[in-house]
């Protein structure tokens, strides 16, 4: 099979009739993400299959025009870059599957503000300008199903593995048959093998290190036993038995906790409350540059940073003396 040439699309196959596509430029940070479209195969599926593959409209119409039609969709977790442009996928004939308890957040903004709990650090106006920003549409119908389900389309089966760490909802795919394990946006973020990513992501309320942490041991033993290829929401296809992704995402959580630490030990905060060192380190802008965001951004940034360093802070060997 001959792969199309479609500007701006990085589509590479991680097997016969599995594609990892990838949008190269994007309108914003958090506006795509790698997904599979999944090949019709005789036996298997008449029609393809989309798993959480968010890239923009214009170019899910050209895909849907090679491989069309579409018959499911199937999104990971509900922060926007996963859901932004689902719609169009909807629009373009789709069936759209989403785990709860997220899966209503791709009806409705709001859901998604109240959800991740943007509403307890800002006015639901900063959260419609980032879903703009990102060129957020809402699904018209999602059909929710449980983290841990397995999917059936025709005779094609997806088990889903909870992933907690990172969003409630987060699952991986695993595709049994095929030998592919989709981490999907577990921490894994390397576009190439020597280009540095963020890792593991959890400025949330509800996320995790602890519960990440033992999403990383349960994703590496799925890998290693169950399947050949390893694919993620912004990364290379990783061939078994190679263990650097889950190598990189422990040790960018370690180096996120050295960050903190450091920042911890430079004055007093120590002898301040949890809440007075989360504050006294944003300031610092440990992990990102805030100094330099505008508005909601700014908000949003802080939000996300304020429960990346107050979740390290409560980790911090040198606070809980
Ligand atoms: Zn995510």
């Amino acid at each position: 099979m001959t792969l199309p040439k479609i500007d701006n699309l990085d589509i590479r196959k991680v097997s016969e009739d599995i594609l990892l596509i990838h949008q190269i430029k994007t309108p914003f940070l958090f506006s795509c993400c790698d997904g599979l479209l999944i090949l019709p195969k005789k036996g298997r599926n008449r029609y393809s299959i989309a798993l959480d593959l968010n890239i923009e409209p214009k170019y899910i119409k050209s895909l849907n025009d090679i491989y069309g039609p579409v018959s499911n969709y199937v999104c990971t977790h509900a922060h926007v870059d996963h859901t932004c442009h689902v719609y169009s996928w909807e629009q373009n004939g789709a069936i759209i599957h989403a785990p709860n308890p997220e899966a209503n957040f791709l009806l409705d903004l709001h859901n998604f503000y109240r959800g991740f709990g943007f509403d307890e650090a800002m006015d639901y106006i900063s959260v419609e300008k980032f879903g703009e920003l990102n060129g957020f549409h809402e699904c018209k119908k999602v059909n929710p199903f449980k983290p841990g389900d397995f999917l059936k389309f025709e005779d094609f089966n997806i088990k889903t593995i909870s992933l907690p760490g990172h969003s409630k909802a987060h699952i991986g795919l695993l595709l049994p048959t095929e030998e592919v394990f989709h981490i999907s946006c577990l921490g894994f973020d390397k576009p190439k093998p020597n280009v540095d990513g963020f890792g593991p992501w959890y400025g949330f309320r509800q996320a995790s290190i602890q519960q990440y942490l033992e999403d990383i041991n349960l994703a590496e033993s799925i890998f290693l036993n169950d399947v050949k290829y390893l694919t993620s929401s912004h990364s290379y296809i990783v061939e078994n038995p190679d263990t650097h992704p889950f190598e990189y995402m422990r040790a960018k959580i370690e180096k996120n906790q050295q960050k903190v630490d450091k920042a911890l030990k430079t004055s007093d905060y120590l002898k301040k409350s949890e809440d007075d060192a989360v504050n006294q380190l944003l300031k610092m802008d440990v992990f990102f540059p805030k100094r330099k965001l505008k508005d909601f951004l700014f908000e949003i940034y802080t939000l996300w940073e304020s429960w990346i360093i107050r979740k390290h802070i409560q980790r911090s060997e040198l606070f809980n003396k």
